[in-house]
């Protein structure tokens, strides 16, 4: 297939990238799909349960699935691995997308569905126990820690709600905050009982995850004592923010403090006619595989919508009755 005017370049292959993909197809878009690796950032994850239809698939067996569904579309043609470093609009509904392999590559519309990634701690231990104790996303992975004691680390919102999330099922929560106090909002604060099922722990910085297969303590200095404490942990929950993965996109569209790209949710348009964006890289609060997904379709069916709309009102559009 050689096609010089794309109708739609999906950025990301995860699942809001796979999703906006399947659905550009059904539509007849001339489409194409650029992205380093398909499955995104569960793809490390050795136990999903919330994917809908299955009751446990693995991060890699999800991606294999979504890599499988999306190469079965004739009408997409996909380059991997290709990163995007810069995007351009060259005309009116036009756009040019350019990647690290030497790719140029001119669409009518983009479909930005580039993620993001989470903090890490970067301290010893922390990425052999990834899988074994590590955790970034409570709403995924709290269920698993039923009557365990675990870490928080974090000061903020995401902080918090990952509280939150792990009260229904955590016996002991050690909130972890490198200054002293809360960032996070005050409604927030509220939502978390004063009881001995959570310990906040001012002015502590992580030192070390402790554990050879599974996390078995967490060890950090204490800056308001003097002195390092240890914590006999088997979960440790980083919530100390994520990174969305814009910047090559940033100089065309609006974003928030955070760098997620802002979006009308109900058609994913962005603030630049003919982008829309999907999943984590967008300000959506909830970042998870199902709803980057459904995202991922909207913004598909919203780029099909604009490029009829676009196609009605071109100079060289045939009379309609
Ligand atoms: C460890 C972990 C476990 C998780 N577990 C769960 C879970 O159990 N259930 C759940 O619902 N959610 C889980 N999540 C959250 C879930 O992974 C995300 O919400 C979801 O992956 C977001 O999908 P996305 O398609 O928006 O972005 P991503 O998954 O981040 O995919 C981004 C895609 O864009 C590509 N890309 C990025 N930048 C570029 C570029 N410049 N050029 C080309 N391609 C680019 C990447 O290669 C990738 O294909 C987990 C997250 C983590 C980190």
């Amino acid at each position: 297939m050689s096609v010089n005017l794309f109708d739609t370049i999906i950025i990301g292959g995860g699942p809001a990238g796979a999703g906006a993909a399947v659905y550009a197809a059904r539509k007849k878009l001339q489409t194409m799909l650029i992205c380093e690796e398909f499955g995104g950032q569960s793809l490390v994850s050795d136990n999903i349960e919330n994917w809908l239809g299955e009751l446990r698939i693995s991060g890699k067996e999800l991606s294999e699935r979504l890599e499988k569904h999306v190469r079965a579309q004739k009408d997409v043609q996909i380059k991997i691995p290709e990163r995007v470093n810069e995007v351009s609009e060259i005309k009116s509904n036009t756009f040019e997308v350019k990647t690290d392999a030497g790719g140029l590559y001119t669409s009518k519309t983009l479909i930005i569905a580039s993620g993001g990634k989470r903090k890490h701690l970067e301290v010893p231990g922390e990425s052999r126990l990834i899988n074994s104790g590590m955790a970034y996303c409570s709403t995924c992975d709290a269920p698993f820690y039923q009557d365990q004691e675990v870490a928080v680390t974090g000061g903020g919102n995401s902080a918090l709600e990952t509280v939150i999330d792990l009260i229904p099922y955590a016996r002991k929560i050690y909130l972890l905050i490198r200054g002293e106090q809360f960032k996070g909002d005050p409604v927030l604060q509220e939502k978390i009982p004063v009881s001995d099922q959570v310990q906040i722990i001012y002015r502590a910085e992580v030192l070390e995850i402790l554990g050879e297969q599974k996390i078995t303590g967490l060890r950090y200095a204490d800056k308001k004592n003097g002195g390092e404490k240890q914590l006999d942990v088997t979960g440790v929950f980083v919530a100390i923010g994520r990174i969305p993965n814009s910047d090559f996109v940033r100089h065309l569209v609006d974003t928030n403090q955070y760098g997620e790209i802002l979006i009308d949710h109900k058609t994913a348009a962005t603030s630049k006619r003919g982008i829309f964006a999907a999943g984590d890289v967008t300000n959506d609060p909830f970042k998870q595989n199902n709803i980057s997904t459904g995202d991922g379709v909207r913004a598909a069916l919203s780029a099909y919508n604009y490029i009829l709309d676009i196609q009605k009102y071109s100079p060289c559009a045939e009379p309609q009755d």
